[in-house]
């Protein structure tokens, strides 16, 4: 079997959970679980998820499939419905849906449902990506307030656009608006994703939504998740399948961008693009070899990539490699291939094994 694993540590994502927890002080948590569990796979990490109050997902799809998995929360679907069709099911089936703009009302106004539906608004406070602005809010509640199928409650939420940010200006202004905007509706209210859980707690409320902390990543600017206490769940490891010698002057791999100045011990790791380890890591980038840093030598390519040895006499065949995980952040990793951790995460391709440890 090609040794390309991806190694998911239930107890490492439990631990994040408690963590999201004890942060959010008395907030309820929504663990958003949408794009497959951010490339965990979804439905695996149901047993670490039960301390969860609900579960959050983009879409329908993403939501059938998690009650198929055997989920027992309600799940918040955070686009809402894209179709009238699609609002039977979730009454049915315990789907919380985002409300973000009119014709989502509409749907609702027309919808004869067997049981009712709680429904989230979605108020822009600055992302200006999806929601209500606050003055068109109370005639949004008005309309959802007189829903038949909207019997069972309305919540109010916003999204962070610069959380990461602990100095920006912004998200101080989108607090202001929103509790502005949700003052004296006796609403439930859900303004903060993970940056916001963990940087601003005055906008804890009565509902989060972490999504990458429960990952073991920081989504705070310059930190890492280790120094938020979290631990990595997904570990991508493989194994040296064959390690050579190159000559001084000697180029490695397409277009021949790194070369050896001296003779070099150059490993290749059964991992590259094709995996969703990213193109964009460029030499020098950090493996692990045995535990022990080692730098990428020349471009990632589909199934392989190079690692210049010179550090790791001893290194042969067979040895495992690990891309990020267990002793090499993500975090680290995205930095260098100039993109962030949720992109990597989520890019993992089907071909990579899975493994629950
Ligand atoms: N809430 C909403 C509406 C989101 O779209 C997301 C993810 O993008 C989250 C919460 C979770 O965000 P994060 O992964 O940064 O915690």
């Amino acid at each position: 079997m090609r040794p390309a694993t991806a190694v998911i540590d239930l107890a490492a994502l439990r631990h994040n959970l408690a963590v999201a927890k004890a942060r959010a002080g008395g907030a309820r948590v929504v663990a958003v679980v949408k794009a497959n569990g951010y490339g965990h796979g979804a439905a695996r990490l149901l047993p670490a998820l039960g301390a969860a109050d609900m579960l959050g997902v983009a879409c329908i799809e993403e939501a059938l499939g998690l009650r198929e998995a055997g989920a027992v929360q309600t799940i918040l679907l955070m686009e809402g419905v894209f179709e009238a069709d699609e609002l039977p099911l979730c009454a049915r089936l315990g789907f919380d849906i985002v409300v973000h703009e009119p014709g989502q009302i509409r749907m609702l106004e027309q919808a004869r449902l067997d049981h009712p539906l709680a429904v989230w608004l979605k108020i822009n406070t600055g992302m200006n990506r999806l929601g209500f602005r606050p003055e068109e809010v109370p005639a949004a509640l008005d309309r959802l307030q007189g829903c038949v199928a909207v019997a069972s409650g309305i919540r109010l939420m916003t999204h962070f656009a610069s959380a990461d940010e602990p100095s920006s200006p912004a998200t101080r202004e989108q607090i202001r608006r929103f509790a502005a905007t949700a003052e004296g509706l006796g609403l439930e209210r859900s303004f903060c994703n993970s940056a916001g859980l963990l940087a601003w707690p005055e906008a804890h409320a009565e509902w989060v939504r972490p999504g990458i902390m429960l990952y073991g990543v920081s989504p705070l600017e310059g930190r890492t998740g280790a120094e938020e206490g979290l631990r990595p769940v997904m570990t991508l490891e493989t194994r040296l399948i064959a390690v050579r010698e190159v000559r001084a002057g000697e180029a490695v791999g397409y277009a021949g961008t790194w070369r050896a100045e001296a003779p070099t011990r150059i490993g290749i790791a059964a991992m590259g693009y094709g995996d969703g380890y990213p193109r964009h890591a460029p030499s020098g980038t950090p493996v692990l070899v045995n535990g022990s840093e080692a730098p990428l030598a020349g471009r990632v390519s589909m199934d392989m990539l190079a690692i210049d040895l010179s550090g790791q006499p001893e290194a042969r065949v067979g040895d495992p490699v690990i891309l990020w995980g267990a002793g090499l952040p993500v975090e680290t990793i995205a930095a260098a291939a100039g993109t962030i951790a949720y992109e990597l995460l989520c890019g993992i391709t089907g071909r990579v094994h899975v493994e629950l440890r």
